[in-house]
């Protein structure tokens, strides 16, 4: 029984003393208490403050980009970010199916149309050549840009999305932008502490967002930052995320109509302990990641996502993926139950298996997103053909993942 070797597998892992494991927490164990005491201490909790500062600087310098700006969260940051590289109403922009919300979310709030573009296997992210053999077909560069014949729309720009922490390979999507005129915008939310052929995510965009959500991989409760080395494009969302202020010693003057979108010293000051800390995190994940390829190594049947040869990933949230075609119906009739497991192939009833014996277990597992087109504000969506992405979503589980886990085995 597959479902039963994984959850084994799993608890030889974990090694955990009948306690639960969360599929992720964060961790706070270096500078969180006195610099959140300080920001109290002397009254600078918001809008303004050193910490912010000092986190941008921190963050640009971890990164390699020339400016960081910080955010309230990483929805805002990628609001923003899509602005700032010009994405207007009425405009396409292209994200993965495979992604959460908030990606394709980011595009409604411009009042744009996500269009979504499938993933390939061994990043888990957008699929360039596919893309690029797609817009071949349905694209025209024009003199507003990239046309979507079909539509008539502007195609203005694609949000490759990190996925749990991988990176997309960013070299051909390069290509693909230059080829079609489009703006990219990276989605980092899961990357922070992961490279691409040695050098950080977050510098092949025009800009590219972080969250710091409490899931992720560094949080400050909410938060997020936007990466960039155009310096304009720096200036003008510190400005933007700022109400559009124009600093002056008393009044208040605002030149267009601008965001509260600055993340708040305190939650800056959090972020700050945290991202010292980020490079013990990165080393603990590995470790867990190595754990789990080897312990998942001949198992038949799944397999444990690794990150290809050129990339580094900070193993975020570690992956499974069942193999596609799985024995028939050896694992549901185990769990004989009538209805729910019907209309679905043998492998989405396993994952469903596997999901229901490790969370009874108190070993937090979880599905892939449900995909983009399938939610129904996106459903009338363009798209194009999204084998990959449907195939993952069958097939992959996220694992228990995270630096706290690195104490439940020596
Ligand atoms: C977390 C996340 C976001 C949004 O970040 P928030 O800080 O939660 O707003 C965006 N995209 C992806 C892929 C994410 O995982």
């Amino acid at each position: 029984m597959l479902a039963q070797k994984i959850l084994a597998v799993l608890e030889k892992v974990l090694h955990r003393n009948g306690t639960q494991v969360l599929l992720s927490e964060p961790i706070f164990r270096g500078n969180e208490w006195a610099y959140v005491k300080d920001c109290l201490d002397t009254n600078w909790v918001s809008t303004v403050g050193g910490y912010v500062d000092r986190l941008e600087e921190m963050l640009a310098e971890f990164t390699g980009v020339r400016r960081a700006v910080a955010m309230v969260n990483g929805t805002a940051a990628l609001h923003l970010s899509l602005k700032l590289v010009g994405v207007e109403p009425g405009d396409e922009v292209l994200v993965p199916a495979l992604t959460f919300v908030a990606t394709a979310n980011a595009v409604a709030y411009c009042s744009a149309v996500p269009h979504f573009v499938d993933s390939e296997e061994a990043t888990l992210g957008l699929d360039a050549d596919k893309l690029r053999d797609y817009l071949s077909g349905i694209a025209q560069a024009s003199p507003a840009g990239c046309r979507n014949k079909v539509t008539g729309r502007i195609i203005r720009a694609v949000v490759p999305v990190h996925t749990f922490g991988h990176p997309v390979d960013l070299d051909p999507l390069v290509e693909v932008c230059r080829r079609f005129r489009l703006e990219m915008v990276e989605d980092a939310a899961e990357a922070l502490g992961s490279y691409y052929k040695g050098r950080h995510t977050g510098n092949w965009g025009r800009a590219a967002i972080l969250s710091f959500n409490g899931n992720k991989i560094i949080t400050t409760g909410g938060g997020g930052a936007i990466l960039t080395n155009d310096e304009e494009l720096g200036k003008l969302a510190k400005h933007l995320s700022t109400t559009a202020r124009i600093p002056q010693q008393w009044g208040f003057f605002h030149d267009q109509t601008g965001f509260n979108y600055r993340l708040p010293n305190i939650n800056a000051a959090l972020g700050c302990a945290q991202l010292e800390q980020l490079p013990d995190f990165l080393e603990k994940n590995r470790t867990l990641a190595k754990r789990y390829e080897q312990a998942f190594r001949g198992l038949e049947g799944v397999e444990f996502f690794t990150e290809p040869g050129f990339a580094r990933s900070n193993y975020w949230l570690n992956v499974l993926l069942l193999a596609e075609n799985q024995p028939p119906a050896a694992e549901s009739s185990c769990e004989s139950q009538a209805a729910p497991g019907q209309g679905l192939t043998e492998v989405e009833r396993l994952r469903d298996v596997v999901l229901k014996i490790t969370n009874s277990r108190g070993i937090g597992t979880r599905p892939a997103w449900t995909l983009m087109h399938k939610l129904p504000m996106f459903g009338a969506s363009p798209r194009m053909d999204l084998t990959v992405a449907e195939s993952i979503e069958r097939r992959l589980i996220n694992i228990p993942s995270g630096a706290k886990l690195s104490n439940s085995y020596v």
